[in-house]
């Protein structure tokens, strides 16, 4: 079973009297816009975006919402930015953090958009809402005065579930310092029902500098936040959130999920949301969080791949399984091949497990019907857009033996957009290729038996009036036999005299592509 179809089971059983009231079904995930945001976060979109869109498609009413988190104070600097420049903002809610960058309203919103945008473009559509809106609003007012007046419950809490030993005299919020705006600095000493007490201070946290001042102020309206695992539990019911998961690493035993949960019942008196844990995404093995710098983001991704392939990748493997994706190998040519493989199955009528992920790969529009295409391999465009002696449109609809449709041509200007864009920034040396115009010095260290076998290849060639691909592909195959060399040294020949190198495609079809000549002198090694 398509994994999202199994969490959609479980959502529409335990939610069956929400279904029934014809009320809407809330699917809820956040992004802390602290950075550039890294591809990893496209798993947990993926999640919540696909289950909702599952929900959706069985008839059901819907509502995905989308936060970014602007209300959490900035914890760290991202590696490329000027810490110079930010480190007087750490501890400050980055919605009040000036942009990095012009025509962003702060911090949080040049992130925030970016990712949006990125979601956007994948057909991860979502109700959008910012955190900070969610506590001016008022709607966690209630939520924080039952925190404050039950923090006894909150310490237990945070003791019995996860260890975590809280100070007789802490609160379980943060409230902002009226005079600088730290958010972290900040330690509340005193709750009188409708203000709280604070004092500002370097002392309260190692990374964020109080400015001294004592002072009192309400703690709603957005005057104040809740820490993190507080936060995702007020969020559960200030949204009346029914499926909402997170990363892996926050489902331990002890961990956020247990201790939100925990929170949400006997601190709120709320029901927590059914929620699954997402795994990793792993980019060349190496597991992407948001403080480091170093790692594919969103953004590049949404550019290396079109979106339906994208979809493919982040949904083929179940959610709670590690996803591992090596730009540099052979793993997008591979991921279009899939994407082919799962669309022949599909257009023959195949109705399975696989027609689902074919299906909920293209966005909700691209479905009825998803266009019926000749879908060239990936890498063989990918070996094309390197031959300038070659028009991609034609070899293909050489390939295809019919005329090309417009979406034909459309899926070729695809393709090759994306193949020019992996060689040029990821592909490995064995991908790229060059047409040798001259006779390569690598030629002079082939064996005599390999010359051999190029000299009759070049008789048989002349002795035929048609060197299309299939005539090509049965001469080479006949002199390879009586060759008496192995496919590895007779191929390997050719490849070197043409390319230049030990490898390359398949060769019937890429001679059929030379001229006749060309060919022929080459063969002989005459030029
Ligand atoms: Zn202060």
């Amino acid at each position: 079973m398509f994994w999202a179809d199994t969490i959609a089971d479980e959502v529409e059983r335990r939610y069956a009297d929400t279904i029934k009231a014809g009320l809407p079904i809330i699917v809820r995930d956040e992004k802390t816009a602290s950075g550039r945001v890294h591809v990893g976060s496209l798993r947990s979109a993926t999640l919540h975006a696909i289950v909702a869109d599952v929900l959706r498609s069985r008839g059901h009413l819907v509502e995905f919402h989308f936060e970014i988190n602007d209300f959490d104070a900035m914890d760290g600097i991202p590696s490329y930015l000027d810490a110079a420049v930010y480190e007087q903002y750490m501890g400050v809610p980055l919605c009040n953090i000036p942009s990095p960058e012009p025509g962003f309203a702060n911090f949080a919103e040049l992130y925030g958009q970016e990712y949006v945008a990125v979601l956007k473009n994948i057909g991860f559509d979502a109700q959008i809402y910012r955190a900070s809106e969610l506590y001016r609003s008022g709607v966690m007012n209630d939520l924080i005065r039952k925190a404050l007046d039950r923090r006894a419950t909150v310490r237990e809490i945070y003791l019995r579930v996860s260890g975590s030993q809280k100070s007789e005299d802490w609160y379980p919020l943060n409230v902002m310092c009226e005079q600088c705006g730290n958010l972290s600095a900040t330690r509340i000493t005193a709750w009188d029902n409708e203000l709280v007490t604070y004092t500002c201070s370097s002392d309260t946290i190692a990374w964020a500098k109080g400015c001294g001042h004592t002072g009192t102020v309400s703690p709603f309206d957005g005057n104040a936040k809740f820490p993190w695992k507080l936060d995702w539990a007020a969020k559960f019911v200030a949204k009346g959130v029914c499926f909402e998961g997170g990363g892996k690493d926050h489902y331990t035993k002890g961990g956020a999920r247990q201790v939100a949960e925990a929170i949400c019942r006997e601190v709120f008196d709320h029901e927590p949301p059914y929620g699954v844990f997402n795994e990793f995404f792993l980019v060349g093995g190496k597991k992407m969080s948001s403080s480091k710098g170093n790692a594919a983001t969103a953004v590049e991704m949404a550019e290396i791949l079109p979106p339906h392939i994208l979809r493919l990748l982040l949904l083929k493997s179940p959610i709670n399984r590690q996803l591992d994706f090596d730009p540099d190998g052979d793993v997008i040519p591979v991921l279009f091949d899939t994407y082919d493989r799962l669309a022949e199955k599909y257009w023959s009528g195949v109705v399975d497990d696989d027609s689902q992920l074919f299906t909920f790969a293209h966005v909700p529009e691209e479905r009825t019907p998803i266009t019926k295409r000749y879908l060239p391999r990936f890498s063989q465009i990918a070996f094309l857009v390197q031959m300038p002696h070659m028009d991609v449109y034609t070899e293909v609809a050489v390939q295809k033996g019919d005329d090309l449709t417009d979406e034909d041509r459309a899926e070729i200007a695809l393709r090759s957009h994306y193949a020019k864009r992996w060689l040029s920034e990821y592909a490995d040396e064995k991908f790229i290729f060059t047409l040798q115009e001259q006779l390569p010095d690598a030629v002079a260290a082939l064996t005599e038996s390999q010359s051999d076998a190029l000299r009759l290849l070049a008789e048989k060639v002349e002795q035929v009036d048609s060197t299309d691909g299939q005539t090509l592909h049965e001469l080479i195959h006949a002199v390879r036999e009586t060759s008496g060399l192995s496919p590895k040294e007779f191929f390997g020949a050719m490849y070197i005299a043409f390319l230049g190198k030990d490898s390359g495609p398949k060769v019937g079809w890429f001679l059929s592509t030379l001229s006749r000549d060309f060919l022929l002198k080459r063969l002989r090694r005459e030029g």
